[in-house]
């Protein structure tokens, strides 16, 4: 493979591999990445693209990180995988205990998986086993916000937003679940009673069928970008409790500092029941999501019929994941990251500024380290992106948004940099 010219390996590529939400023979562009350092990208024909990404909210430390390729040189020289079922080991133990110590307080077990998209499965198979225990078996739907993202297996993707989801394509096999508008009271805005009316609503006419509100808290994702406030989400766990519903947290994205509150529930003082990361978990070096929840489902489920949860996949708590995960939340929790996020935060704010200014630019807007410059119409990704990797950065926008999401180690001199390239690609 290696002796094949670039193109010959791109071409192939293009013929049999599918990438995220892409077609098979599609001419759209691909850079063949040869390696990553730092904050660095580097191309098979030498280029280095400063990473703007994280690859997608997870490389939080960067790449080539020397802890975490210790961590797991030292993990793959005692065992790189066993199974979890009768089994136990040092590094999930060792990072259960430290999920537990970071996450709300009555957060207190912890379920790992593979993926973010498997981690929402499980948090809602815990709450249908969770009110079939407690005798109310036909809570089985779910209330989630238009505009989300939770993943794209099944049951992720039933509480996904219906248009952007695409459900009307698997309208016979998804389950249909309760929805509501996406909240329009910004970050630093009040809630008031018509933003938060149409989920009452939907809680006060169908809590008897719904077993839990999912949703992510405080920054909305793939599903749009978008910060809303606090008292929303404060708000949101009044009615559950109100209505006897749980609420599902998914910190994906979110969590690990990302927001300036390790976890952005943090902003509205409240605890979810139940509670999914993953993504950064292992500072973007091995796939590993984890479903965390209270003592009241645990205990409700494991006292139940038939008393077990009925979840295990074979790759659940990989040793080389866990270590990692550990070895990166020790990097995190060590270093003064909120001042950290700070700087990141104030960096993007100066830097993305100017781009309020251009008339393609609908909205700029930024939360910890997440800078979102929102255009009035969507970008072709095809013409954009070679531009971007013109300007030495790795900016990957979809639809209207073109965002930042860069490592937590970035310099300022890099970010500066990145937000120079942005606004010149857009001035374009
Ligand atoms: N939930 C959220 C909030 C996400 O952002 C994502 C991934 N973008 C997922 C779930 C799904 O995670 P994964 O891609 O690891 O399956």
């Amino acid at each position: 493979m290696t002796n094949k010219s670039s193109d010959t390996l791109i071409d192939f590529d293009r013929q049999h591999i599918w990438h995220p939400y892409s077609a098979i023979g599609a001419n759209q562009p691909l850079w063949r990445v040869e390696s990553a350092e730092g904050v660095r990208l580097r191309l098979a024909d030498g280029t280095e693209l400063i990473d703007g990404m994280s690859s997608w909210w997870s490389a939080i430390h960067g790449y080539n990180h020397p802890s975490l390729n210790n961590a797991l040189k030292d993990q793959i020289a005692k065992m790189s995988h066993v199974m979890f079922g009768g089994l136990t080991h040092e590094p999930a133990i060792k990072l259960a205990e430290i999920l537990v110590d970071i996450t709300p307080p009555s957060i207190q077990t912890v379920f790992f998986s593979d993926s973010g998209s498997v981690a929402v499965e499980v948090s809602m198979k815990m709450a249908i086993q969770y009110w079939h225990d407690k005798g109310k078996s036909k809570k089985q739907r779910f209330l989630s916000l238009k505009n989300g993202y939770h993943g794209d297996t099944f049951g992720a993707m039933s509480v996904c937003d219906p248009v952007t989801g695409m459900h009307s394509l698997f309208s016979d096999t998804l389950t249909e679940q309760f929805f509501v508008d996406a909240p329009t009271c910004k970050f630093n805005a009040p809630c008031n009673e018509e933003d938060i009316a149409p989920l009452k609503n939907q809680l006060s006419n169908n809590h008897e069928t719904i077993a839990a509100v999912i949703m992510e808290p405080i920054v909305q994702g793939a599903g749009g970008m978008r910060f809303y406030s606090p008292e929303y989400l404060k708000q949101v766990r009044a009615l559950c409790d109100e209505y006897g519903v749980l609420l599902i947290l998914d910190e994906i994205a979110t969590g690990f500092g990302r927001t300036g509150k390790l976890f952005a529930c943090e902003y509205a003082d409240i605890e979810p029941d139940i509670m999914c990361v993953g993504k950064a978990l292992t500072g973007g070096y091995l796939t590993l999501a984890a479903t965390m929840t209270t003592k009241e489902v645990s205990e409700t489920i494991s006292n139940g019929n038939p008393g077990l949860f009925m979840h295990g996949p074979t790759f659940m708590a990989n040793p080389l994941a866990c270590s990692a995960g550990v070895a990166s939340l020790e990097l995190l929790l060590n270093a003064d990251w909120k001042q950290n996020i700070k700087r990141i935060e104030s960096r993007l704010i100066k830097g993305l500024s100017a781009c309020e200014e251009l008339n393609c630019v609908a909205d700029v807007r930024v939360l910890g380290a997440i800078g979102v410059v929102e255009l009035k119409e969507p970008v072709d990704l095809a013409r954009i992106q070679p531009k971007f990797v013109e300007q030495g950065v790795w900016v990957r926008p979809f639809g209207k948004l073109v965002y930042l999401m860069p490592p937590f180690i970035m310099n300022n001199e890099d970010l500066d940099y990145l937000t120079h390239s942005l606004f010149r690609v857009l001035s374009d």
